[in-house]
């Protein structure tokens, strides 16, 4: 039996990384669950599976949750130690990373440096830090297994009887494409992204997600995000990592080999997929989900991204070549930025905007050392904010 802990457990990867759990209580056994504010839910899913700690980031809510689960041993911590102290509890063997944002990336730290195999649904962890995160993963021996449904994609066709780990597959690979939907504003130019509204922005075509991510694809930056988690979790260089857009999302990633040979991975576009392949690693369950029908499928269509007219995918390729502090500003810059925009109190193409400038305002630096990252996490919100505050106030963006 596998002993788990979720941390984003009332997040929609978290919700669904329960129903699997709840569907193999012969496999599973949750030991420790973190959210972030929602004690409602959060409640409910101690009752159920009573972890033996349970911790919710937002302090205020430790006293209610106190209150509804009085007589049950689950032990309560609040805050971002609690949540980290849930990430390294002892009992744990794999901990799922599924806290939105930069927020996840310490619990996750700290998870691999106490030995715990990780399936990752936080790209942030690697979009921030991935070569710190993969250098200390390899020296405590930890699995990262992703839950991001493109890297499941890829890690499964590495891993096809035909490449057993240990066959030299690197040296094959000519390179991975991941796929993108192009989200809800795939065929939106940029003028007409200009009276986009948070509701449009926010309708992702196939795939059912929380807001953050649902604005970042809508954006594409959640594509870019991607190609950086995937040049860490696989170890690819840059111009190995390639996107197109498949808007039927059945596809979800390709390899293509040297000898151009090129195998997909695909699938009815449902979390729970990957969530159970990263759960249930290195075996396969059958799970009791409706099959893709082939015969069903109209048509599969691809097409290159375009760049220019959702400019924050462009921003991550150069990024991810750049490397060094330029990741962590740029996700951080885009994270503060999808805030206000969900807050509407900036316009759709302010996101872009905004980010651009933060990015040019940076002096970026190796980051070699997780501090180096938190330092150019904090200055570019700092940045994003007074853009923020300024654009909100005074004239519209150029
Ligand atoms: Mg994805």
């Amino acid at each position: 039996m596998k002993k788990i802990v979720v941390l984003g457990s009332t997040g929609s990867i978290g919700i669904n990384t329960l129903d699997i759990i709840r569907r193999f209580p012969e496999s599973f056994q949750v030991v420790g669950l973190a959210a972030g504010a929602n004690h409602l839910l959060f409640t409910k899913q101690i009752k159920e599976f009573r972890p033996r700690v349970a911790a919710i980031f937002d302090k205020k809510a430790v006293a209610i949750l106190a209150k509804k689960l009085k007589g049950l041993d689950t032990e309560l911590l609040s805050g971002a130690d609690g949540v980290i102290d849930v990430a390294r509890h002892a009992d744990a063997d794999l901990v799922v990373s599924a806290i939105v944002g930069a927020a996840g990336l310490l619990p996750t730290l700290s998870a691999i440096l106490t030995n715990k195999t990780v399936a990752l649904a936080n790209k942030e962890t690697m979009v921030m830090a991935g070569e710190i995160v993969q250098r200390e993963a390899k020296a405590h021996k930890v699995d990262i297994l992703p839950i991001d449904s493109e890297h499941a994609a890829i890690h499964q066709l590495l891993h096809t009887p035909l490449h057993p780990p240990g066959r030299k597959q690197r040296e094959d690979v000519k390179k991975i494409i991941l796929t993108a939907s192009g989200g809800p504003l795939l065929r939106y130019t940029s003028r007409m992204q200009k009276s986009v509204t948070c509701e449009e922005a926010l309708a992702h075509p196939t795939w059912k997600m929380g807001p953050k991510i649902s604005i970042d694809s809508a954006t594409l930056i959640n594509k870019g995000f991607e190609m950086i988690e995937a040049r860490w979790l696989f170890d690819l260089p840059p111009e190995k990592i390639d996107v197109v857009i498949h808007p039927q999302s059945i596809i979800h990633s390709l390899i293509e080999f040297t000898d151009r040979s090129m195998i997909a991975q695909m699938g009815l576009p449902d979390m729970r997929i990957p969530i159970a392949y990263a759960l249930f690693y290195p075996d396969r369950k059958p799970l009791p989900f409706k099959s893709l029908d082939l015969t069903k499928l109209a048509k599969l269509t691809f097409e290159p991204p375009d760049k220019k007219g959702f400019p924050l995918l462009q921003m991550a390729v150069d990024v991810l070549a750049a490397g060094g502090t330029l990741p962590a500003v740029l996700n951080a810059a885009n994270e503060e930025a999808v805030g206000a925009f969900l807050q509407k109190k900036i316009q759709f193409p302010d996101i872009h905007k905004i980010v651009r400038k933060v990015l040019d305002a940076h002096l970026p630096i190796a980051a070699k050392k997780i501090e180096e990252v938190l330092m150019a996490d904090r200055w570019a919100r700092w940045e994003t904010g007074k853009i923020i505050v300024r654009a909100t106030h005074a004239s519209p963006l150029h």
